[in-house]
Order: structure tokens, then C-alpha cells, then sequence
């Protein structure tokens, strides 16, 4: 598979892993895509406004995450 490599990602606790990655690209956008998932994940889970409905938060992290999917890079 051409354009696949291996890349080191720095982790937590000084310690990192192997991670497969496809053109550098493809995994900004992968990443970007990812990172605004969680953050929007990870505030749900600690939002105490967010019950049924999400908060106002919660739809800026969501629409930054649609955005990231759509591939948006403005
Ligand atoms: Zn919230």
C-alpha cells in the first residue's frame, strides 16, 4: 500500500506509540476530525447541562466536529 506509513505519536506519561497513518493529509484531517469528536464526547460526559439536549457548548463543539468532518479547512 504506498502513501501508509508508521508515525511515532507522542502520549501520555512520556510514552507514545506506533500509529498507522496514511498521507499526512489524510491524517491532519483524520486527527482534526477525531480531536473534535472527543472534545465534544469528553463534554457530554462532564457537562452537567448536557442531559436530553445538548448545551450551547455542546452544539459549538458539535458543529466544530461536522466541520472537521466535511473537511472544512477554513
Ligand atoms: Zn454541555
Amino acid at each position: 500500500m504506498s502513501g501508509v506509513r508508521w508515525e511515532y505519536r507522542p502520549g501520555g506519561s512520556g510514552f507514545g506509540h506506533m500509529q498507522r497513518v496514511g498521507d499526512a493529509g489524510e491524517y491532519a484531517a483524520h486527527t482534526r476530525k477525531q480531536e473534535a469528536y472527543r472534545a465534544y464526547l469528553g463534554h457530554k460526559t462532564t457537562c452537567l447541562d448536557c442531559g436530553e439536549t445538548a448545551c450551547t457548548a455542546a452544539e459549538g463543539l458539535w458543529q466544530a466536529y461536522t466541520r472537521a468532518k466535511s473537511g472544512d479547512s477554513g
